[in-house]
């Protein structure tokens, strides 16, 4: 269970009422009973419930496992609406992803993002995952303000159904390196304009990367973009 306070042995931590709901109505804990908990930075920890009628508070008791570490991977998407934007959150926090940073660009159908709720889907992909780290959440921005603003030694893989698809592995395992992190860019489902992919291709450190022959949906593109991307230069 995710908990917005610090962790230590002996510490007390108050329950949100919708975590009270969850852990008293849906898992049927009760008082005394023991969960493990975390909050991004301290590590897991196991917690005893405390309170009368239903869990109001945690009673923190020991470490059970040390912060973990999140690859340096950027997932830059142009995001979609509702429901496929949930799903976009959560498996690009499955597939490793370390911060998520929405862009709009020229087809993007989605004007404005609900940040909250891409931080609630964050913690619960966490959650169902198991990683002790909670991947950052960027506010949107137009993509050449992106651009204009990224870290130019990162290494940019730009995902365009026009590249060549023969071998989209070697293609990243041959393309430049990637020590100082990845940013993996996934465009709207209109695709990106030309004079976007023409800024694009004018980026340093750059790699345009096919995902294969089949144009897919910007939501499968995105897992199979990470899941390449782990395999040929994850550590
Ligand atoms: N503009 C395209 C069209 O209408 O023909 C489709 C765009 S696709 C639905 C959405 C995004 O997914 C693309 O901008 C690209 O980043 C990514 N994508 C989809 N299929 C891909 C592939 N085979 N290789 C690389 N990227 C792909």
């Amino acid at each position: 269970l995710f908990v917005d306070a610090a962790l230590a042995a002996g510490e007390t931590v108050a329950l949100e009422r919708n975590q009270s709901n969850y852990l008293g109505n849906v898992l049927r804990l009760a008082a005394g009973e023991t969960i493990r908990v975390f909050n991004g930075r301290d590590g897991e920890w196991q917690a005893a419930i405390a309170g009368r009628k239903r869990p109001d508070s945690l009673t923190i008791v020991a470490q059970t496992r040390p912060q973990d570490r999140l690859p340096d991977l950027a997932y830059v998407f142009a995001p979609l609406k509702h429901a496929r934007l949930d799903y976009m959150v959560q498996k690009a926090v499955e597939m490793g992803a370390s911060s998520l940073q929405p862009v709009l660009t020229r087809f993007t159908q989605v004007s404005r993002v609900n940040s909250e709720r891409m931080r609630a889907n964050v913690i619960e992909a966490a959650e169902q995952c198991g990683i002790l780290s909670i991947a950052g959440v960027a506010e949107p921005m137009p993509l050449d303000r992106y651009l204009s603003q990224r870290e130019t030694r990162r290494l940019l893989v730009f995902c365009d159904e026009a590249a060549d698809a023969a071998s989209p592995l070697q293609a990243l395992q041959g393309g430049p390196a990637a020590a100082h992190g990845i940013d993996v860019l996934i465009g709207p489902e209109g695709g990106f304009a030309e004079e976007e992919r023409t800024l694009l291709l004018r980026q340093p450190r750059i790699l345009r990367l096919s995902l294969g022959p089949r144009i897919l949906r910007a939501d499968t593109a995105g897992v199979a973009a990470l899941a390449l991307v782990q395999a040929a230069l994850g550590d």
